[in-house]
């Protein structure tokens, strides 16, 4: 196998965690290489054609995983960017009280190594980087800022508008959800009414490939390379220095070496390419001296809520402009002090995203549905569990065991939920749970830590058993909290990015 190159840094990934790496390290003196197994996503009318994104499964991996031993595809995108191509634009801050321990119906929620405080100046970058348009001060579990949104918030559309009303009625604060879209006087967005969990066709989403890959390639020293896999870590006879990276290229199979790896390639792939990275030195893969790798498995609970009312057709073409955090934490009116979660708008549900879940009905049954709903998303925190688990199968698969926690908070959060959408006027709520396939929120299999001896890497990322491999992407999460996660793993990866440029790399 051929080694002819050799790079300061090498970048395993190009979505939010691998991309705001790159951009801190643009413009320094170090030679950067980002390595991409996915292409640069075609701008095509499909990007916007429901029956191309959910029926033809057009840009959905074709990989097999098996959960539990039981074979699926998942819920994969591989593209530069990574899932923010796709992702719905919701960039919220985790609460301050989700950095430490808090008690769950389900168990307990650890503390993160760092504080809020240490990533509120990341959290303002991060929103200016992607920008975020929102409001300050409305949303009652919001935490503390030292700036403000750039942008004011997307606003919302007329039957929103009504809504918001009608949930201000039953003594709630809904808020404008914060959302990465160009939009506004002079933006690009054109409402396309296709955004969550479809490619944005006019670039008018704020993803990692236009907010971090292409301004970060700008500078001479970033370079991304795309198309190429990365197969396995090496590293030094000593088992301490990681020293390349075997890739495969189309038909080709080569090594790159570089001084320093930055591991982004997502949570659940980041887990898996450690554990098949293991060797004499570490043979339950590379940083995995605690055996976390892999564990602690977490994708928050979700279902999604069609609210329906029988003689309202729902035009709304941006509908993700609201959401409800008054339950986050609990419901003082039924004296319940556990979290329940966060309700926000979903992206318009279409008759095609029913074809499978609803196969049952007649298309036209369907049709009327999704004319007719608005479309919400309840989310409550999984809770982290050493059994919930991705490991590798005999033939190097990756099997995932995920050990649904904290589901008695979610389906009363759901409940909950649809008795607050009965209220706005829609009498029938419908809602489904997703299930194991729905990778989203993958997050939790690196986790970072204090203790070397349960996690596997420092508070910068940095492995504890390695000293020139950092994992940053949402692997690093010690707990999952219940809101997005982007924006926090944008403002952990460009405070680590910078980290390694001024003290690692100077
Ligand atoms: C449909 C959808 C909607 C979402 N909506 C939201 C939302 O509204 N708000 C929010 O906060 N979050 C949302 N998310 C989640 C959010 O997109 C992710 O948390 C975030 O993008 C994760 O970034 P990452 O860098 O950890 O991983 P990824 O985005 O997965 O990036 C990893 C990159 O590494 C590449 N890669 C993987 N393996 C290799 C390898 N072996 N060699 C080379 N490259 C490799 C992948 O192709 C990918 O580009 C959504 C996700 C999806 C799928
Ligand atoms: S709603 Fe706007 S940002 Fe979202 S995909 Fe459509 S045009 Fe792009």
């Amino acid at each position: 196998m051929t080694t002819t190159e050799h790079y300061d840094v090498v970048i395993i990934g190009s979505g939010v965690g691998g991309g705001s790496v790159a951009l801190q390290l643009a413009g320094s003196d170090a030679r950067v290489l980002v390595l991409e197994r996915g292409p640069t996503l075609p701008r095509e009318a499909q990007n916007w054609d429901p029956e191309a994104v959910f029926c033809d499964e057009r840009y959905r991996c074709s990989e097999t995983w098996y959960a539990d031993g039981k074979p699926f595809n998942p819920g994969m995108f591989y593209f530069v960017g990574g899932h923010t191509k796709f992702y719905g634009t919701a960039m919220f801050r985790f609460r301050e009280q989700d950095f430490d321990e808090l008690n769950h119906a389900g168990g307990v929620s650890p503390a993160w190594p760092i504080k809020y405080a240490d990533l509120e100046p990341w959290y303002g970058q991060a929103e200016k980087i992607f920008g975020v348009r929102g409001q300050a001060g409305v949303d009652p579990t919001e935490p503390f800022r030292s700036s403000e949104f750039t942008h004011g918030p997307v606003p919302h559309e007329p039957l929103l508008l009504d809504i918001e009303k009608r949930l201000q009625a039953q003594g709630l604060q809904p808020f404008p959800m914060p959302s990465a879209i160009d939009s506004g006087s002079g933006g690009r967005c054109q409402r396309c009414a296709n955004c969550d969990a479809f490619p944005c066709k006019v670039d008018a989403k704020g993803d990692a490939e236009i907010k971090l890959i292409q301004p970060a390639t700008q500078s001479t020293n970033v370079e991304l390379r795309s198309g190429v896999r990365v197969e396995r870590l090496i590293t030094d006879e000593s088992g301490q220095r990681v020293i390349a990276v075997e890739v495969v290229e189309g038909k080709n199979k080569y090594k790159i070496n570089a001084d320093l790896f930055v591991l982004s390639a997502g949570a659940i792939n980041s887990a898996a390419l450690l554990l098949r990275s293991a060797n004499t030195k570490h043979s339950r893969g590379l940083a995995n001296s605690s055996d976390v790798v892999g564990r602690y498995y977490m994708t928050h609970n979700t279902s999604a809520l069609m609210a329906v009312h029988p003689f309202k057709i729902n035009t709304t073409r941006f509908p993700k402009t609201l959401a409800v955090h008054d339950f986050y934490f609990g419901d003082e009116s039924s004296s319940y002090d556990k979290p329940l979660g966060s309700l926000q708008l979903l992206g318009k549900i279409r008759e095609p995203m029913l074809r499978q879940p609803l196969s049952y009905a007649p298309k036209f049954v369907r049709t009327a549905l999704a004319n007719r709903s608005v479309d919400w998303y309840a989310q409550s925190e999984d809770l982290p569990r050493k059994d919930s688990r991705i490991s590798l199968r005999d033939d190097g698969s990756i099997n995932m065991s995920w050990q649904r926690s904290n589901m008695a908070a979610h389906k009363r959060w759901v409940n909950k939920c649809k008795k607050i959408l009965r209220k706005t006027g829609y009498p029938i709520v419908l809602a489904k749970s997703f299930g194991t396939e729905v990778v989203s929120h993958q997050c939790g299999t690196v986790r970072f830590g204090d203790d070397p001896t349960n996690s596997a890497l420092d508070v910068h990322c940095k492995a504890w058993d390695h000293d020139n491999l950092y994992v940053v992407d949402t692997s690093f999460f010690p707990s999952s909290a219940a809101v997005n996660p982007a924006l926090t793993l944008a403002a952990q990866a460009l405070r680590v990015g910078r980290h390694i440029r001024e003290n690692v790399l100077s």
